[in-house]
């Protein structure tokens, strides 16, 4: 999956993702990525948030949607990305994937579980040039 979030200069938030699917897919599968909540969502007045991994699982946690809530709530991204993948590994320890996310004032954090490390780009005015971070495991 490729997930992006952005926030235009007027502070308009939108989201996306694309996806290669999974392994051994059924045909058919329509896969977690283009169902909000699951692959990506955003809240205007909060953030938004975008995931990839074991899909089939993700569809049935909304990780993005609960990242968000979190932030909503008041967590930092990180905390909030955090949170969000306690609650699929709380029932699957086995869980592959990753959360990035961004709230209104432009911070950012992004956690993983499963996979041997995950990275993400930024840009932003401070940084001036794209910058690849490492995210943190859970
Ligand atoms: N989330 C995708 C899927 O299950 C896989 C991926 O992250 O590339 O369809």
């Amino acid at each position: 999956t490729i997930g992006m979030i952005v926030i235009d200069e007027m502070g308009r938030i939108a989201c996306g993702t694309s996806t290669n699917g999974a392994s051994h897919k059924i045909p058919g599968r329509v896969g977690d990525s283009p169902i909000a909540g699951a692959g990506c969502y955003v809240d205007q007045d909060v953030g938004g948030a975008a995931a990839t991994g074991d899909g089939d699982l993700m569809m049935r946690f909304l990780p993005a949607y609960q990242a968000v809530e979190g932030m909503k709530q008041g967590l930092t991204p990180t905390k909030a990305v955090l949170e969000a993948l306690n609650r699929i590994i709380a029932y699957h320890p086995d869980f592959s994937g990753a959360l990035i996310a961004v709230n209104v004032t432009g911070h950012y954090g992004a956690a993983y579980h499963g996979f041997s490390s995950f990275h993400y780009t930024v840009f932003n005015p401070e940084l001036k040039n794209s910058t690849v971070i490492n995210a943190e495991v859970y």
